[in-house]
């Protein structure tokens, strides 16, 4: 029977499915790259004793044996990317790769690591105005972050431009979090885009810290940074759905859709009334009802995707915030004067302005 775990992709790249336990993705699709200078692995995959025996069998599959692995590429923090990483030095001594601002919470000790979620967790609920995390909550946090997130001894560094072996040069598109990375093998006109697109479900880009960064803005130069990469690259393969064939107009769509998610932001503030994360992100659309979605993980999420398109239109200077503890966003007042139609208006330009020269360019070829 012809095997369904590893699939060669292009010459020097093999595709492995490694199931995530329980969820509506299914896979995390971990490319293993046979570099010249010897193989790297692009992601992992769920902390999970099954899924960590179909990612060996893949490597085998593919001709390689793991203890030959000379480095793994973790394109983001989250589990499903980097829980088995936990599990790498168990079958060789490959260094593990992560950029600087996604290492915080793997980079927490396997002790410490409940601690340092729970305290930001914590936080973060009292600035974004949720409720405080119920026992039940912070046992599901602490569980959780232990179990997903992986203890690595031995981190490298990613950064753009970084050159990894012979073939492979780091990419990086913050906004799905903020030091997601992608990772262009040009030899084979390939980008491996981790989740920062799929051909289907819109990526969440959210607020991790209340205090710095501009996550929509820089989700948006991501995506228009992969869009002028698009001629060149005939393949983009992200970790989750399958290839995206489409990309300008897979861009544009996710595009429109933060674009939307702006005005209907504009529209539950423009009664004047400040609002917090948590407020804001309740009134929004969300696929499921906002009861459904339930408390944790997606309401969350919910907040941190609000959050994101607030300080995205605090940054545009239509919203004004407040408050040092919980904070809270209104429209700003010169705006408010003037009503509901030019304020949507504003929000229009504004962001499309931004989706048309959001970016510095760089050399892209
Ligand atoms: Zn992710
Ligand atoms: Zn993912």
């Amino acid at each position: 029977m012809a095997s369904t775990i590893a699939e060669r992709i292009t010459p020097h790249v093999t595709c492995i499915r490694v199931p995530i336990p329980n969820s509506p993705l299914r896979w995390t699709f971990v490319y293993l790259v046979d570099d010249p200078d010897g193989p790297v692995l692009v992601d992992t995959g769920w902390d999970d004793e099954e899924s960590w025996q179909v990612l060996l069998r893949g490597i085998t599959e593919a001709g390689i044996e793991p203890e030959d692995l000379a480095g793994v590429i973790l394109t983001h923090f989250h589990p499903d990317h980097s829980g088995l990483a936990r599990r790498i030095p168990e079958v060789t001594d490959a260094w593990i790769g992560l950029h600087r601002r996604d290492q915080w919470l793997l980079a927490a000790g396997e002790q410490n690591r409940s601690e340092v979620v729970r305290a930001r967790m914590a936080e973060y609920a009292i600035r974004a105005g949720a409720p405080e995390l119920t026992a039940e909550e912070e046992d599901h946090l602490s569980l959780h972050s232990l179990r997903e997130s992986g203890a690595l001894a031995q981190y490298r560094d990613l950064e753009e431009g970084s050159s990894v072996g012979t073939l492979l040069r780091i990419v990086e598109t913050p906004g799905h979090t903020p030091g997601h990375c992608s990772v262009q093998i040009s030899r084979d006109g390939l980008l491996l885009l981790g989740d920062h697109l799929l051909p289907r479900i819109t990526p969440n880009v959210s607020v991790y810290s209340w205090d710095d960064g501009n996550p929509l803005a820089s989700y948006v130069g991501s995506l228009l940074r992969i869009r002028r990469l698009a001629p060149s690259t005939p393949h983009m393969h992200p970790a989750h759905e399958g290839a995206v064939d489409d990309v300008p107009s897979r861009v544009d769509k996710v595009l429109a859709h933060h674009g939307h998610r702006l005005q209907e932001l504009i529209t539950v503030l423009e009664d004047g009334k400040p609002r917090t994360a948590w407020e804001t992100a309740g009134k929004l659309s969300w696929s499921r009802s906002w009861d459904q979605l339930g408390r944790e993980p997606m309401r969350r999420a919910a907040i941190g995707e609000a959050g994101a398109h607030l300080v995205f239109l605090e940054r545009l200077e239509l919203l004004e915030r407040s408050g040092s503890t919980t904070l809270k966003w209104r429209i700003a007042p010169s705006w408010q004067r003037q009503g509901s139609s030019a304020l949507h208006a504003a929000c229009e330009e504004g962001y499309h302005r931004f989706c048309e020269d959001g970016v510095d360019e760089g050399d892209e070829s």
